[in-house]
């Protein structure tokens, strides 16, 4: 007999330690072994040959829950023993009861009651509800106020009826003292089992099948007790009757319970804090609290209105329960409203309501507010390569990486789809980009996972703007930063614009800013970049060739020409057929023979730009190789510009450690392999050894942590 998993909650997650000890379809053999006892109970005569043969049965019956639930939890997780441990002894002393009874009863004709066997009745009450709190409590620790409140409810009605119909009666009843302490004790006793039976039924946590059958157990014992007592009030209770078969399978069902697969997770923590109100739940709520006025209409029509102050004081508890209980439903509501359900931020609702009150806030106190616009770079791309999913959860991590530095006061929200929202009082203006640029960096500080084995840079722009510099209203506010957040964009993206502070109110075409010439070509980089799949190639071979020239110790001009080359260096390749520049198999000779071009297409785009000679003809070195066997021009050891030598070293390793269409990406080690074999040959050996060193050092960071804007 296989368990089959029980739905939700079940991801993932911790696994019950079972399996140990015990065979997996124990606790069916153990319930249908237990019915065919039961079966066999009724079937025995009372007395057979003077031996009670039932009484040995209905021990062995009551006495075999208690031996479940005992080894149950001895095989349960260390923290997890003790509530079944005490349910257990709950069981056992439920068991000598039994026994004292029927030994009593059938051995000694004792039919006296109360007898001894009902202090022992009594008493497996309380280490029960007392085992069951701690599995409440473990189920959803801190507190599952709404559960409480629902069973609260269900439990003030029980004690209500309880008092009028068998507590009240019994009472008045004058009978000895022993009688009706006994008689008020089971009715009482039920009702504190019964809170906490309604508890479990109505808090969160999860519901295997070992929770089902545990409430089971509670069900048919409570309802059982309920009538034995009714019974006993009106005197017609014979031992061994029909109540019996419910005691019985009540305990059976305990013991299955403790012997079943999935009892490991009836104390597992609740993943969702607490259900919806569903209709079900309201409806048995509002139709059980409804018993109240019931039974004093009850009262009324029978000319005998006894029990007015306790229905009274049951029919204000249960209002102010109720009160509570919608009290707690609109707060849960109104939280609901502005919180984002995937990134648990707020909402955009939120900060729509939160920017004039900070607004006015500093209107008053003379302060500032400054409103920074996030939106995240080519968000689109991301979906459409690895899904949706995966872009949500970019999204849950992006949003992770804001929350780290947002500061007390500061309110973040998810403005819309992959757009987040800052409001920071009492920004200085000069801090601003400061400010901004630390989210920036923030989030592009390192590769988000996608998949397993898979990572993705990610970059965002930001635009921003304060109040009173830029703007005097929320919504024009809003809409400069969104502006800035444009500009940002237009110029290259992965970078920081602060709304200019002059006239905020120029019209939109002449607000953007003229962008220079290398911006395009920053933009036709990181198409390339796109385009191969390659995101942040060419940006990071700029940040590895601006460090080798720097540590070479060239002067300024010469690191910021190298820098720049490696950010240009493939820009010639937008000129390329889109069919070769794809490919995802390998070239043949005519196609390489385009693909070589792109040295010389770069060449010629960059040399267009007044002051960038230089950096074009270091782009058009870039695949020349020491040893003169290189493209276009076959130039060989030091007359290659030192620039385009250092380019070529950083570009290869980006290339090696990215993945490719043919090719997977090498690893560190093997990268090192590559470059070091190819010093001399296709590397200038400094230039090799630099690279190898500073990688050794660590300042080369792995291909995706140089996401930085040029400056
Ligand atoms: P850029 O901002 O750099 O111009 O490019 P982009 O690709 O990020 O911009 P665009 O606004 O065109 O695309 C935004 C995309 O974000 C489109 C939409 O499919 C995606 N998106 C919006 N909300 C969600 C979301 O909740 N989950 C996921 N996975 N994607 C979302
Ligand atoms: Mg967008
Ligand atoms: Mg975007």
């Amino acid at each position: 007999m296989m368990e089959t998993e029980n739905g939700a909650g079940d991801r993932g997650g911790t696994r019950p330690d079972n399996g140990t000890g015990t065979a997996r379809g124990a606790w069916l053999v153990y319930l249908l072994a237990g019915f065919a006892l039961v079966v066999v109970y009724y079937l025995t005569p009372v007395r057979a040959d003077g031996f009670p043969v039932r009484v040995v049965l209905y021990s062995l019956l009551s006495g075999s829950a208690a031996v479940a639930v005992g080894a149950g939890a001895a095989r349960a997780r260390r923290g997890d023993r003790l509530p079944w441990a005490l349910i257990a002894v709950s069981q056992a002393t439920y068991f000598t009861a039994d026994a004292v009874f029927y030994v009593s009863h059938y051995t000694f004709g004792i039919t006296a009651f109360p007898s001894w066997a009902d202090v022992f009745y009594l008493g497996h009450y309380l280490p029960a509800a007392l085992g069951l709190l701690l599995l409440i409590r473990r189920r959803a620790p801190g507190r599952d106020l709404p559960g409480l409140l629902d069973a609260g409810t269900l439990a003030v009605v029980a004690a209500m009826l309880s008092w009028v119909y068998l507590i009240g009666p019994q009472s008045r009843r004058d009978a000895p003292v022993l009688v009706e302490l006994a008689s008020v004790g089971y009715p009482v006793m039920d009702l504190v089992l019964l809170t906490v039976a309604l508890g479990l039924l109505l808090g969160a946590g999860a519901r295997p099948k070992a929770f089902f059958l545990l409430v089971g157990w509670l069900a048919l014992i409570l309802t059982a007790d309920t009538i034995y007592v009714a019974q006993q009030v009106t005197g017609t209770y014979a031992a061994g009757n029909y109540l019996d078969a419910i005691w019985l399978t009540g305990n059976l069902l305990l013991g299955a319970s403790a012997l079943h697969p999935t009892m490991g997770r009836v104390s597992e923590r609740a993943q969702v804090h607490e259900g919806p109100l569903n209709p079900i739940r309201i409806a048995l709520l509002s139709g059980v609290a409804l018993l109240a006025p019931a039974v004093l209409l009850a009262q009324y029509f029978s000319g005998a209105l006894r029990d007015i102050p306790v229905v009274a004081g049951a029919c204000a508890l249960l209002f102010l329960l109720t009160i509570t209980r919608l009290a707690i439903l609109v707060s849960d509501q109104r939280r609901l409203a502005i919180t984002d359900v995937l990134t648990g931020l707020h909402t955009r609702r939120f900060f729509e309501a939160q920017l004039p009150l900070e607004m006015a806030r500093a209107r008053r106190s003379g302060g500032s507010v400054a409103v920074l616009i996030v939106d995240v770079d080519h968000f689109k791309s991301i979906n459409d390569r690895y899904g949706h999913p995966a872009g949500d959860g970019v999204l849950v991590e992006i949003a992770a990486r804001l929350r780290s530095t947002v500061r007390g006061g500061e309110v973040l929200v998810r403005y819309g789809g992959e757009e987040f929202a800052l409001i920071v009082p009492n920004a200085e203006l000069d801090s601003l980009a400061v400010l901004a640029d630390r989210l920036r960096e923030q989030v592009a500080s390192a590769p988000i996972v996608v998949t397993q084995q898979r990572w993705v840079a990610v970059t965002v722009s930001i635009g921003t703007a304060r109040y009173p510099t830029h703007g005097t209203s929320p919504a024009e506010l809003v809409a400069i930063a969104d502006r800035a957040l444009y500009s940002a964009k237009a110029a290259g993206r992965d970078r920081v614009v602060v709304a200019s502070d002059s006239n905020p109110e120029v019209p939109e075409e002449q607000e953007r800013p003229e962008p220079h010439g290398t911006d395009y070509l920053h933009l036709v980089a990181d198409a390339v970049d796109d385009l191969l799949d390659d995101h942040g190639h060419s940006r990071a071979v700029a940040r590895w060739a601006r460090m080798l020239a720097h540590e070479f110790g060239y002067d300024s001009d010469l690191v910021r020409r190298t820098e720049l080359a490696g950010r240009l260096h493939d820009v010639g390749k937008i000129l390329l057929p889109r069919s070769v520049l794809v490919k995802p198999g390998r070239l043949d000779e005519d196609e390489w023979e385009l693909v070589r071009k792109h040295p010389e297409h770069g060449f010629r785009m960059t040399s267009l730009l007044p002051g960038h000679l230089g950096v074009a003809h270091v782009i058009r070195q870039h695949h020349e190789r020491w040893d003169g066997r290189g493209y276009p021009d076959r130039m060989a050891g030091r007359d290659i510009r030192v620039e385009a030598r250092i380019v070529a070293v950083c570009d290869s390793w980006a290339a090696m450690r990215s993945q490719r269409p043919y090719q997977a990406a090498l690893s560190a080690d093997q990268a090192r392999e590559e470059i070091r074999a190819a010093r001399g040959t296709q590397f200038d050996p400094d230039v090799a050894d630099l690279f190898l060193r500073l990688h050794d050092r660590g300042a080369i960071a792995d291909l995706h942590l140089v996401h930085r804007g040029p400056s």
